[in-house]
């Protein structure tokens, strides 16, 4: 297929982005890119000149190991090149390079040596006669930089072998980094002095190694570990135990692994462990351990055949928008949403992101076809990070906040953006999903697509209307029939039995959740007297601030709001807390202990119940527990109290009690 020009802009673009970014990266030892997000990019940049081959340049970031070292050191020829590792950014991923190699050696398994992928950079050290005479840097593969005063500085790298009788000439390689801690002590420094910080270790170990001074490289506190010894007819183990003995560090986390299995194993084990290791790591190296079979695959103009970088999952990645909507919340406020192609991170797939408001858009400036840099927050809630804005298309332009609802169409107030049309199926929707939550009426079975399903057939356009709702209303929708009909309006009527405290967080009020709910309950024991309150009453509450009552107050003062108290009271709903005043002290002397979240009490409720019966409530289980009261997702003192034999009660039991 003949390339249109937009896949040549796109190339252009891609290798312009990646060339600046190497650029930074290996001759500057200042980033400018998040890893992952090279790449990525620079996996789209090989996917299009795969598919588009006579578009190869030779200055493609891809056609080249590192970058061509500018500074003031000697050059060096590697007469073995130092190459780059492909990578494998899954277990899958890896798989696929194993079926290839084995195909392409015609053997049912291979065995390989594991070892950690240390974030350092890559030196290449001669001796002769046994006696370190020469280290370079890796540079672009072929050339690198000499750089022995520094090299004789890492105590690591011992400056004579551990020989009788040495050879005349032996390179080995592996890798400088530096500790963690030191990095961390590094960048305080240069925090301190106002120097730029290094953006990881890598980078501060590339730094480091071109300084002029070898004072200052000292003072670093560097480190080695070898890993490549250039003898034949050593397999990978062999060498790594060979260069153990000559005096080198070896890290000694590596692991000889009969098959692709343990190698999965090796890499799991590594990913959570690495957290431990006082340097840090990427991913894990996988070679292929026989020298026989690392000779008959050989190398491509990057990297050896026989041996990969399993890099572990990034926490960042890029993605593209296309297409930015916006949400209408519960309380009218208007989200935009990115819409994205979707990506994996952090084990799942991404393909949605919030944009919160307005102001964070404009101040992103994300638009249409942008390239973004996701993150996943707190491991669950994906961010957009930034833009690439190398990446942005020509004719983009900014996003402009919708003037209308798009649910309903009315005209919207800004700052912050919002639809104030109560009846807005946008806010009907989503106050529903809220009544219909765990922590709220909790009604199983009256999940988002049913709502949507309610509200769409016109069936309920405000809560109290779920209450007038008959199985055959919603047996008639889609996916229904009489039986999942029937169970749905149970739950409905179930929820009549949930206490005051769970009513009044279900209404949505803004600042009212689960704790402030409870401890309006506490105090106003019904909504009429909530509903009478002062700003100063309610704000002389412990835990409730002036700002919290006011949004209480205004709300109550609102006559539609006052009607929908009205209809759910006459629906049957609890909007006072259950007083169940006993006559008898039919609990006296009895001690109980509660656990769990109880069906259809508060536990203040409940405690207030006990007492009021008479009986007595601890906080621990001891022999003298008469009655364990157990609710949902009970703790450690159900099993105390089934140790101790102590009778388990619901709080169904504990009304009969009394
Ligand atoms: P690499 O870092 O993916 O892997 C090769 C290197 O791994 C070797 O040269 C060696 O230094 C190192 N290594 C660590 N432990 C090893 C071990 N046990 N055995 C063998 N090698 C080991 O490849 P690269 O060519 O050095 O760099 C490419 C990577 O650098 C990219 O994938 C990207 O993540 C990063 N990069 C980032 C930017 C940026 O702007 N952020 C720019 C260019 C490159």
């Amino acid at each position: 297929m003949e390339p249109t020009a937009s896949v040549r802009n796109k190339l252009e673009q891609l290798r312009r982005s990646l060339s600046t970014a190497a650029h930074a990266y290996y001759v500057l030892d200042n980033p400018i890119m998040e890893d992952s997000i090279y790449d990525q990019l620079y996996r789209e940049l090989q996917a299009l000149e795969t598919q588009y081959p006579e578009l190869v340049t030779p200055d493609s970031p891809t056609q080249r190991v590192g970058d061509r070292p500018a500074s003031q050191f000697s050059s060096v020829n590697h007469n073995i090149p130092l190459y780059s590792l492909e990578n494998a950014f899954n277990l899958e991923e890896l798989s696929q390079w194993q079926s290839k190699l084995l195909r392409q050696l015609n053997l049912e398994e291979l065995a390989y040596v594991c070892e950690l992928k240390i974030d350092g950079a890559a030196l290449a050290l001669t001796y002769e006669e046994g006696i370190l005479t020469r280290g370079a840097t890796r540079g672009d593969g072929k050339t690198g930089e000499e750089i022995t005063q520094n090299i004789r500085t890492i105590r690591s790298i011992p400056l004579r072998l551990n020989l009788d009788s040495p050879p005349p000439r032996l390179e080995v390689r592996g890798e400088a980094f530096i500790p963690l801690i030191t990095f961390a002590q590094i960048n305080a420094q240069r925090q301190a002095q106002g120097e730029s910080l290094f953006a990881n270790p890598r980078n501060a170990t590339a730094g480091t190694l071109r300084q002029l001074d070898p004072k200052i490289v000292a003072s670093r506190n560097l480190s080695f570990f070898a890993y490549t010894l250039h003898l034949p007819d050593f397999s990978q183990g062999d060498s790594l135990d060979y260069l153990e003995r000559l005096g080198f560090l070896v890290n000694p986390h590596r692991r000889l692994c009969p098959s692709l299995e343990n190698v999965a194993a090796y890499y799991q084990d590594w990913e959570s462990q690495r957290q431990n290791l006082p340097y840090l790591t990427d991913g894990v190296v996988v070679k292929v351990n026989d020298y026989q079979i690392q000779k008959t695959l050989g190398f491509t103009h990057k990297f050896p055949r026989w041996a990969i970088a399993l890099k572990y999952p990034p926490q960042t990645i890029p993605t593209r928008v296309k297409e930015i909507i916006v949400n209408v919340g519960r309380t009218g406020a208007i989200t935009p949403l990115a819409v994205m192609e979707p990506v994996q991170l952090g084990g799942t797939t991404v393909q949605r992101a919030t944009l919160h408001n307005a102001d964070r858009l404009a101040e992103l400036d994300v638009r249409v076809g942008d390239t973004i840099i996701l993150q996943k927050a707190g491991e669950i809630i994906p961010e957009i990070l930034r833009v690439i804005p190398e990446l942005r298309p020509p004719e983009s332009i900014p996003y402009q906040m919708p003037t209308h609802c798009p649910e309903c169409n009315s005209v919207l107030l800004s700052d912050p953006t919002r639809c104030v049309n109560s009846t807005c199926p946008g806010i009907v929707r989503g106050s529903l999903a809220h009544w219909a939550s765990s922590a709220a009426l909790d009604i199983r079975g009256l999940g988002e697509k049913v709502i949507i399903s309610l509200v769409n057939n016109g069936l309920v356009k405000s809560i109290p209307d779920l209450y007038q709702l008959t199985v055959t209303e919603v047996a008639s929708l889609e996916r229904f029939g009489t039986k999942s009909a029937t169970k749905l309006i149970e739950a409905i009527a179930q929820s009549k039995t949930q206490p005051w405290s769970r009513v009044l967080y279900g209404l949505g009020i803004p600042h009212v959740g689960v704790v402030i709910s409870q401890l309006l309950t506490e105090h106003f024991p019904d909504a009429e007297r909530l509903s009478s309150a002062s700003v100063t009453t309610i704000s002389s509450i412990y835990g409730i601030g002036p700002e919290i009552a006011e949004a209480i107050v205004a709300w109550f003062s609102r006559g539609d709001h006052q009607n929908l108290l009205q209809a759910l009271e006459a629906a049957g709903l609890n909007l006072q807390s259950v007083n169940i005043a006993p006559k008898t002290q039919n609990l006296a002397g009895k001690t109980f202990v509660i656990t769990g979240i109880l069906p259809n009490l508060t536990r203040t409720e409940a405690e207030a119940l006990i007492k009021q019966g008479g009986g007595k409530v601890s906080s621990s289980v001891t022999q003298k527990t008469d009655y364990i009261v157990v609710g949902e997702n009970p703790g450690t003192k159900l099993a105390k109290a089934q140790q101790l034999n102590i009778p388990q009660i619901s709080t169904d039991d504990l009304l009969k009690l009394m």
